[in-house]
């Protein structure tokens, strides 16, 4: 069956999460707190009032409407997605042609260039420096003599936690004249937004998600800013009915209480500078400045730092490409769990010191 794929795709891996049931996640950024549940009976409420037996509101009015209120974008300039997955497909699917080239910074988020080969476009890598900054003269440049269809930045970007500024993404965007995608997944944690100006420019995009500083990972819920032309070109190619009712009823529940998610990505702010001090303190590891809720450090134990975290019960992400060898990334979680990951990250260093 393999051989009547499309042969372009052959290579691919579907997208699996087949991991160690683990009581603390810290290997997917996801938010610690399942918060909704603080409210029980509002939520039950949502549950009880959505009409299972009917096809959902199709644009997803209403949510579109709460994330004016939370975004101040206007509701033409809102789309929404099954988490911003979807959205990166859809933007690939709407505006890039087979052999079109799709830049990207590398390391960064894996969908790009999985969306980019599923449309047929070329992907094109420009290769970040040894500090994981990224390099817009380059990215520019690199777009510019592929004359590049698509341009994605990842700010803050996952998973090396660096972000590029406003300056630096309408730089990429005035310099260029590829559509430019501002992936703002971890946006509450970073405060860097193109948002504004992707509502009055065509070529500008804005991706962001309720996963995250939100804590609604299991909704799936994204949202694109957008020129209203440019977000009429991805409704073109948005499947029908792509949430369901139950999740846009939860998602605009949840958007009542923005204030809440602000003061605990706050939270997670103060707490990943905690972390990162202490890391910092380790001579022997190399801690990359994070502007997310995760933080990337390379560790010269960083098997066996892994290894043992999961011992007691934290799951983290390990990188293996050449570029990232010894690279770990833990997201920040509850600030007990938080103190527990560093002391053991501190004993592992220990421990080597001594052998
Ligand atoms: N963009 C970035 C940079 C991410 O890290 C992630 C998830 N890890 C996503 C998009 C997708 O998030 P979701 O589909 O849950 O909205």
């Amino acid at each position: 069956m393999r051989n009547m794929m499309r042969e372009d795709l052959q290579e691919l891996v579907a997208y699996s999460t087949l991991e160690k049931l683990l009581p603390y996640r810290l290997h997917a950024n996801e938010s610690p707190w399942d918060w909704l549940k603080t409210y029980p009976q509002e939520l039950m409420d949502v549950v009880m009032n959505t009409a299972m037996n009917q096809y959902p509101e199709g644009t997803s009015l209403k949510l579109r409407t709460a994330l004016r209120e939370y975004t101040g974008a206007e509701v033409e300039s809102i789309t929404v997605g099954s988490g911003s997955d979807e959205l990166i497909k859809m933007a690939t699917e709407a505006f890039v042609s087979p052999g079109e080239k799709v830049i990207i910074h590398t390391p960064t988020f894996s969908e790009y260039g999985v969306s980019a080969m599923i449309a047929s476009g070329q992907l094109v890598t420009v290769a970040s420096d040894e500090n994981f900054s990224i390099d817009v003269e380059a990215i520019i440049q690199k777009a510019n003599a592929v004359k590049a269809r698509m341009i994605f930045l990842c700010v803050p970007n996952n998973p090396t936690g660096v972000a590029l500024s406003k300056e630096a993404i309408l730089k990429v965007l005035n310099e260029t004249e590829a559509i430019v995608i501002s992936d703002e997944a971890y946006y509450e944690f970073c405060g860097v937004t193109v948002a504004a100006e992707a509502a009055v420019n065509p070529r500008l995009i804005v991706l962001r998600t309720l996963s995250k500083a939100f804590g609604l990972a299991a909704l799936r819920v994204g949202y694109a800013i957008g020129h209203p032309e440019t977000i009429e070109c991805l409704n073109k190619v948005r499947m029908p009915y792509n949430l369901n009712a139950l999740t846009q009823n939860i998602a605009c529940m949840a958007l009542k209480y923005s204030d809440r998610v602000a003061a605990m990505a706050q939270e997670m702010r103060q707490e990943r500078q905690r972390v990162m001090e202490a890391l910092e303190a380790r001579p022997e590891l190399k801690v990359y400045p994070s502007k997310a809720n995760f933080i990337l450090f390379k560790t010269p134990v960083a098997q066996l730092t892994q290894e043992v975290l999961e011992e007691k019960g934290v799951l983290i992400r390990r990188f293996n490409s050449e570029v990232m060898a010894d690279c770990l990334r833990i997201n920040i979680g509850a600030p007990e769990v938080n103190t527990m990951v560093v002391k053991t990250i501190q004993e592992v260093l220990d421990g080597t010191k001594r052998r």
